[in-house]
């Protein structure tokens, strides 16, 4: 069917900057790499402080978290400053450091999104944080953004992917085009706020590794459908960025286009996609539970 021929083999690369480290670093080396193959992707963006180093403290706490910060080799990812902010050293802001990055993203022609105010504390605090606090978070990080980029965010995507019903409650309000909260297989409509989850379905080679991130993504690929891949600007853009090279050719052999998340949005058969709730569940190489 034409008609469903512009569905097949589109993969959308959802790229979440999390860090001060990955804004300045991570971020000009996806640019070009991305620019290389010439391929648009969208850019999830924390917008304010850099509390990374708060993330020691869940070494502590959580058995889980210190053996995938082995695995992945986190100091050598982040750099040794980044396991400090917010501790000992004061938490730089992230992309509100860097507004000519900002710009760069635009115009090479990528979409630019919200990701964050304070990554770091949404992800370890965000269920145990008043729902006052978490208004006051999208509210700073959208300001934040409309003064980077001009204009409020159109989509949303939860940092970790950690959601619970207070924000849904909170993102009614924001009317957002689409959100990208999920690690769900496929894109599904939130019940209530009736708004479009375009989910990461694919795995990311912070959980899983590499090459092992590399042949698990094309298997999946195979199937020939829609798809996002999350990538993470420390990673991708850091010292696994060969790999992340390797994988583009190896899609862009299979003969998938590449677009960006509100592209995608576009494309979707929306009065044909599921309504429902989301709900969460503990993903193989992550440490706490995320939406799906
Ligand atoms: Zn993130």
């Amino acid at each position: 069917m034409p008609s469903d021929d512009k569905n097949k083999k589109v993969l959308g690369i959802k790229i979440d900057v999390d860090t001060y480290h990955g804004m300045k670093n991570g971020v000009p080396r996806l640019l070009n790499i991305l620019g290389n193959y010439d391929i648009k992707s969208t850019f999830f963006l924390s917008i304010g402080p850099d509390a990374s180093g708060r993330a020691i403290l869940q070494l502590i706490k959580n058995p889980r978290f210190l053996k995938k910060m082995v695995r992945t080799n986190a100091v050598g990812l982040y750099g040794l400053r980044t396991a400090l902010y917010g501790t000992l050293l004061p938490s730089p802001m992230i992309a509100l450091s860097f507004p000519e990055i900002v710009q760069e993203i635009l115009s090479q022609g990528h979409e630019v999104q919200f990701h964050a105010w304070d990554h770091r504390r949404w992800q370890d605090e965000v269920n145990r944080r008043s729902t006052q606090w978490i208004r006051d978070w999208f509210e700073k990080g959208i300001r934040g953004f409309a003064e980077l980029t001009g204009q409020p965010p159109s989509a949303f995507g939860a940092p970790a992917w950690a959601i619970d019903d207070r924000v849904m409650e909170i993102l009614e309000d924001y009317r957002f085009d689409y959100l990208s909260c999920t690690r769900a297989r496929k894109p599904f409509i939130h019940e209530k706020i009736g708004v479009v989850e375009i989910p990461s379905d694919l795995p990311c080679f912070e959980e899983v590794g590499v090459p092992e991130g590399i042949s698990s993504v094309t298997s999946i690929l195979k199937d020939g459908d829609m798809h996002v891949l999350p990538v993470h600007a420390e990673v991708e853009g850091g010292i696994w960025s060969s790999h992340f090279i390797d994988l583009l050719e190896q899609v862009t052999k299979a003969g998938y286009r590449f677009t960006t998340l509100s592209e995608i949005r576009k494309l979707l058969p929306v009065d044909k996609l599921t309504v429902r709730k989301y709900r969460m569940e503990l993903l193989p190489g992550r440490s706490v539970p995320c939406a799906v």
